[in-house]
């Protein structure tokens, strides 16, 4: 066991359930450590709003919640990995969430003498986390989202904005949440697995404020890492 050093390409893994903070967390450190932020969410999004091959083929997974295979999901995001500014690295959000998709990064990585720098495990109990989700509403009018406890708006259940009636996402409802953290925890259990046992894993507990996540998380990365090779 050695302590490594910092990565010349500094690749930083975010890895939690919906709603764990990813994205948020994801936007601020992409501005404190100057790396883009690569969600593959975002880039399947993309690719159905730009009517790519890509975007027909996950379409249908898309639609119906599921992950969309390995072959096209890997291939999709490599090349994004591959664009000239994540030459000094990234922040990766929702991307791997398979131990295929870690096992592809990897070697991706390996064929460049290249290894991920960190994993960030933001931890969000599953009762906090449909909490958090089925309390966001939306004005379907103009898009604004709402959180029924720390974001509300001036009249309850009415858009600042424009006064129209606020409505829940269809799968911002509890049993909807339920059902896909059934879906998305065990696989993402298993990516965990596969990167803690080099110690590149540090676990952040999600359920603190967002400034203190973002503490958490920094505080992690400026330690040395203790990679087992
Ligand atoms: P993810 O990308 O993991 O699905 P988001 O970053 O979209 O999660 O966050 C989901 C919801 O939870 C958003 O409404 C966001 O504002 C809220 N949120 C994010 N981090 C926190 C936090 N630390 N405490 C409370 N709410 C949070
Ligand atoms: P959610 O957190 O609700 O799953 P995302 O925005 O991360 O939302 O992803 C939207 C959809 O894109 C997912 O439901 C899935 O179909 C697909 N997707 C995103 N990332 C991956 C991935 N790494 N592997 C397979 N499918 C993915």
């Amino acid at each position: 066991m050695s302590v490594a050093s910092t990565p010349a390409r500094r690749i930083v893994l975010l890895v939690g359930a919906v709603g764990a903070g990813k994205g948020t967390q994801a936007e601020i450190l992409s501005r404190e450590l100057g790396l883009p932020h690569l969600a593959s969410g975002d880039l399947f999004r993309q690719a159905l709003r730009d009517g790519t091959s890509v975007g027909d083929q996950a379409r249908q997974y898309m639609e119906r919640g599921e992950l969309v295979p390995d072959e096209i999901t890997i291939a999709m995001f490599m090349e994004r990995l591959a664009q000239p500014d994540a030459a000094r690295g990234a922040i990766l959000d929702g991307f791997p969430r398979t131990v295929g998709q870690a096992e592809a990064l990897d070697e991706t990585l390996a064929g460049h003498g290249e290894r991920i720098w960190r994993v960030i495990f933001i931890d969000v109990p599953t009762e906090e986390i449909i909490r958090r989700v089925a309390g966001r509403f939306q004005c379907p009018t103009c898009g604004t989202t709402y959180h029924a406890s720390h974001d509300r708006p001036r009249v309850e259940g009415t858009c600042d904005n424009d006064g129209t009636p606020l409505v829940q996402r269809d799968d911002d409802r509890p049993e909807v949440v339920r059902a896909r953290l059934e879906k998305q925890v065990p696989p993402m259990l298993a990516v965990i697995d596969h990167y803690q046992a080099r110690g590149v894993v540090d676990r952040v507990d999600g359920t603190q404020e967002i400034d203190a996540v973002t503490d958490s998380i920094m505080r992690d990365l400026r330690a040395p890492s203790s990679e087992v090779r």
